[in-house]
């Protein structure tokens, strides 16, 4: 067998299914690129049927892309299906990924069909999208609480009318190793067919298991795992594709395992993501996380020296980390920025880096050193993929423990100045007030975090919000030294996500 391992990344459909993690379809072909570049084999690029925009993005990144193969996912239905291929027809390397649930509860009740009903409607619609693409993959959904022997004579049945990957999916994150492993080899050695197909994992996380059971699966035979970007998915996540690509880089004398991805490709990969979506990952996260790598810098560095293999089983480098995280001062010129840019994985257009090094400066100016999470944020906050409706022009406010909190905040949106003020329980409160009086659209605060940046008094802080408008949850994200109008300007990125939405995208 050969130990040769399909990285199929499902970041821009099931990462990006999950709350929070919407992209529009310009970020989403940015990502793809990125993929692309990371190198895994395989990018599900969406779900066509789910709605026109979805349709659209897997449409352009089949369309566009040429080394990677595009799959589009669809339930085991015609209009599915057809929907799917028209989106994906143009791709170089197009496949169709059909799926129906098999367990006995999902046929009770979410499906009411019979076992037989299923397993016709499972060939008739393999066979169909045979018909029409080379490569076909089958999903059983719910697959760990599915019936063994009729999960078996489901996955014979999909091969023989056509389907070449078949995927056992841990839909629910149910599973643990040892019994997730004993599915694979079940399948392996019961159905008569299974050489003609690969076999392949999809693990979901909320027991914490999708990596572990991704790899006691393909240790049992799978060969190919579905896995995202730093591990976003449906609730807890998927398994995430940095930590299984590493395992099998850094154990490789265990496990003898080999992919197509170029790890260097691993951190920016992650960043991009983070910046697109506005989720970070948390700082103790394997492989991406802030600490991650944090025996880098500070009192372990001379220890590192001397020692490094005592500490360290996988270099920063590695996973393309830039070599130092600091430091640029006031005296950096634009190239030396644009090169650390480059370092870090933005490669920005001259524009861009025009704008964000006006923001670089002004930044040195108010504090002495400027760090790689300083001009990730200047990026993030600056250079919006998103088109602005409205700009931050200024903020004053009056607070103290015996006032009444009072904002006045001016906004630009194109050539006009608008301003209002407002009062409210805190001096967030009263800008968030003052900005909806303005720009007449009232959301939902359902989640408000401030975090340091870097280190030092004079860090520059960062807020993270989350809005709900129409049933939607939209990120707003951004940086000041000043809290309060980092505070104004997370609400202010946010909002313009939501009027780009109700203008573009619906
Ligand atoms: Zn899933």
């Amino acid at each position: 067998m050969s130990n040769r391992v399909i990285i199929f990344d499902t970041t821009l459909r099931d990462g990006e299914q999950a709350p929070g993690f919407s992209m529009t379809l310009d970020q989403k072909r940015v990502m793809a690129r990125q993929l692309e570049r990371l190198g895994v084999d395989v990018i599900e690029a969406g779900f066509p049927i789910a709605s026109d925009g979805d349709f659209e993005s897997v449409k352009a990144i089949a369309e566009e892309l040429r080394e990677t193969t595009i799959a589009g996912l669809a339930r085991t239905t015609r209009k599915d299906i057809d929907r799917a291929w028209e989106a994906l027809k143009r791709a170089r390397k197009p496949r169709i990924h059909t799926f129906v649930a098999t367990s006995d509860i999902h046929l009770k009740h979410k499906l009411n069909k019979s076992r037989e009903e299923v397993l016709e409607m499972a060939v008739e619609n393999v066979r169909y999208a045979k018909s029409l693409c080379d490569d076909v993959e089958f999903s059983p959904e719910d697959a760990v609480r599915t019936d063994l022997e009729y999960l078996c004579l489901v996955i014979e049945s999909v091969i023989d009318a056509g389907a070449n990957v078949v995927n056992i999916p841990d839909s629910v994150g149910y599973s643990i190793p040892d019994e997730f492993a004993a599915i694979i080899r079940t399948l392996r050695e019961k159905v008569k067919n299974i050489d003609r197909a690969v076999m392949s994992v999809h693990c979901h996380n909320d027991l914490g298991l999708g990596v572990a059971n991704s790899l006691a699966a393909i240790q049992a035979g799978a060969r190919q795992v579905e896995c995202t970007i730093n591990g976003i998915g449906e609730r807890a996540g998927n398994a995430s594709l940095e930590e299984l690509v590493m395992i099998m880089h850094t154990r490789k004398n265990l496990l003898s395992l080999e992919c197509n991805v170029q790890t260097t490709e691993i951190y920016p990969s992650s960043q991009l993501l983070t910046h697109l979506t506005g989720m970070k990952v948390q700082r103790n996260k394997a492989i991406v996380g802030e600490n991650a790598f944090a025996h880098e810098a500070g009192i372990h560095q001379d220890g590192m020296i001397k020692h490094r293999q005592t500490y360290e089983i996988m270099t920063p480098q590695s996973v393309g980390i830039p070599e130092s995280t600091l430091v640029l001062g006031k005296h950096s010129g634009r190239h030396a920025l644009d090169k650390r840019y480059k370092e870090l994985g933005y490669d920005l257009s001259r524009e861009d880096l025009n704008t964000a090094y006006e923001a670089f400066t002004a930044l040195a100016d108010k504090k002495k050193l400027v760090y790689d999470a300083d001009l990730i944020a200047i990026v993030r906050d600056e250079i919006s993929q998103i088109p602005e409706a409205y700009t931050f022009e200024s903020l004053q406010v009056l607070s103290g423990s015996s006032l009444t909190p009072t904002a006045s905040v001016r906004l630009r949106k194109g050539d006009e100045i608008f301003e209002d003020s407002a009062i409210g329980d805190g001096p967030v409160d009263a800008t968030y007030k003052a900005i909806e009086r303005i720009t007449g659209v009232c959301g939902k605060l359902t989640h408000y975090a401030i975090e340091a940046v870097t280190i030092g008094k004079d860090a520059q802080g960062e807020v993270l919000i989350k809005l709900e408008y129409e049933g939607h949850s939209y990120n707003g994200q951004a940086v000041s030294t000043d809290i309060i109008e980092a505070s104004a300007k997370a609400y202010l990125s946010a909002l313009n996500r939501i009027l780009y939405t109700r203008d573009h995208v619906r």
